[in-house]
């Protein structure tokens, strides 16, 4: 993917696209990827980088939903387990299995959770990751090492799926533009164009040269996440939230805490929700929360409140307790979630929803959760070829295989604790539209969100190489190295005693 050719194709472009997808996350991509691959035009531009906003901010779970199980959701949790084992089947590379144990601490945990799980294995049926099992004091501790020992009467295991969210995105947009979409990061869509009350089109505005380009095509689709009603504004400045916003943090620990392979699954916190003790890239992730927000951000920064409680309910689950110093990062997310209220045309599950504005014809897709983003994509270009009276072609990403990212020459780490190498900062610049420092410590690489103190520490080695490779020059280097350093601050921890 070459940004200079697809701003290219789009200043050439004289006919009408059939789709102009606004948002560049799961949603956005997944959609892009629906409709280019049954032979339709796709646009799609991302204001900011391709999984800037919360799809790179995930508890980085494939996953049926064991919660949706205790709400008694069963159709939920059945669509989910098949995207599940879809998405594990096209995306091999990105997805795998991940065991997770329940730890009991009162006698009736363990029949409890075990035959929840085990209705979650009969659910999953040919989609299954593993059967699920009871497992006695001693093989509790085999596979958690530093589980607290003082109570435990045994746990249920089980099996999901984990992945890395934001690599997922990017190999999103390239298997999009393989099948022929055109797809710009540091685009957005500043204003709608409309034909007779119908919205046919867009104004983007490249934020990196700050040059305009006015777009018109036969569906434009809101994919904007926690920020569509921004964009349902655009159409109608009336337009009542479709949004409740709420965040979720995630802290990150060293891998000593959670030595192993295997997942810590805490069924029922304090605030009644689940929370889990993840094994991920070397590290031990430790999510979320769920506080209500007046507004979605783009940084949204988590409180020393929620910090605490994380620490405080891991703690009760690990023999050695975790201490606010040992934290590497802290990173926050926005839940699109969508509120009853309005006219939703089509509710087509609990989690997502497409509105068809019924004056403009403007699309929102909202909700959902990557598990299940395939899906709602599905859903979105089917209803979108009829709104746009496009030739309506059958969906083809069941069995569509997810591009997998090109091996880079190996090369030296350019820090000892972080997993990032020049030559991978060179392939995130060349072939994954990396624009700025903050893109490869970020979302190619996930350094930012293993360690912050170190991503700062190698920030001006990437500046170096990225300006050598894009053309810049120094004081770009040295604004790039500033802006990181500013962002990375909000991920490291302070106010914490
Ligand atoms: C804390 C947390 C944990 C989660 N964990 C999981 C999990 O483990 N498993 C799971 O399946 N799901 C999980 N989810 C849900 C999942 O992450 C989201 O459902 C999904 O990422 C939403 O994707 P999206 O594309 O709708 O929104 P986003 O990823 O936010 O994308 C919207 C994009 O639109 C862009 N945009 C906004 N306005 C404009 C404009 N005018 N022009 C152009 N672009 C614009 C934004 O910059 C943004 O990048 C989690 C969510 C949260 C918050």
């Amino acid at each position: 993917m070459k940004r200079e050719e697809m701003l290219a194709r789009v200043r050439e472009r004289s006919s009408i696209w059939d789709f102009l997808v606004i948002g560049g996350g799961a949603t956005g991509l997944g959609i892009a990827v629906d409709a280019a691959s049954r032979g339709h035009s796709v646009l799609l531009v991302e204001r900011d980088d391709f999984a800037k906003g919360t799809s790179s901010r995930s508890t980085k779970l494939i996953h049926g939903g064991v919660r949706y199980l205790q709400q008694g959701n069963v159709a939920l949790v059945i669509e989910a387990l098949k995207e599940r084992g879809r998405l594990r089947r096209n995306a091999p590379h990105l997805v795998h299995d991940l065991a997770f144990v329940v730890p009991s601490y009162a006698w009736w945990e363990s029949p409890f959770y075990g035959i929840g799980l085990k209705l979650y294995d009969l659910l999953a049926g040919e989609y299954g990751f593993g059967a699920s099992s009871h497992l006695d004091i001693e093989q509790v501790i085999a596979a958690i090492p530093n589980i607290e020992t003082k109570g435990l009467l045994g746990g249920s295991r089980y099996f999901d799926g984990q992945f890395d969210d934001a690599r997922l995105a990017i190999a999103l947009a390239q298997t999009a533009a393989e099948q022929g979409a055109t797809l710009i990061n540091y685009c957005g869509a500043v204003a709608l164009r409309k034909q007779g009350g119908q919205v046919r089109g867009a104004m983007l505005r490249d934020a990196e040269s700050g040059e305009e380009f006015e777009v018109a095509a036969r569906v434009v689709v809101n994919a904007a996440g926690p920020f569509c009603d921004e964009v349902r504004r655009l159409d109608d400045l009336l337009a009542q939230p479709l949004i409740v916003p709420s965040r979720g943090t995630h802290l990150v620990l060293p891998h000593d805490f959670l030595p192993g392979d295997v997942a810590i699954m805490v069924p029922h916190t304090d605030d009644d929700r689940v929370i889990f003790v993840i094994p991920w890239q070397g590290r031990v992730l430790v999510g979320t929360t769920d506080i209500a927000v007046l507004q979605a951000t783009t940084e949204p920064i988590p409180q020393v409140e929620e910090i605490e409680f994380l620490l405080a309910t891991a703690n009760r689950y690990l023999a050695r307790d975790a201490t606010p110093q040992d934290i590497l990062a802290v990173f926050a997310g926005i839940r699109p979630l969508v509120s009853r209220v309005g006219t939703v045309t089509a509710s087509l599950s609990r989690e997502h929803v497409l509105l068809i504005d019924p004056v403009s014809g403007l699309l929102t897709v909202a909700g959902g959760k990557w598990t299940t983003y395939r899906r709602m994509a599905e859903d979105a270009v089917n209803v979108a070829q009829t709104l746009g009276n496009l030739p309506e072609k059958s969906c083809r990403t069941e069995n569509l295989a997810i591009v997998a990212a090109g091996e880079s020459a190996p090369s030296a780490p350019l820090h000892p604790v972080l997993p990032i190498t020049p030559n991978q900062v060179l392939r995130a610049c060349r072939e994954e539209m990396a624009r700025r420092v903050e893109d490869v410590l970020a979302r190619r690489s996930r350094c930012l969100l293993l360690d912050a103190a170190a991503a700062i520490a190698v920030a001006p080695q990437v500046a170096r190489l990225m300006a050598a490779e894009l053309g810049r020059d120094e004081s770009w280097e040295r604004r790039e190295v500033i802006d990181f350093t500013a962002l990375a601050a909000g991920y490291g921890v302070t106010g914490v005693s």
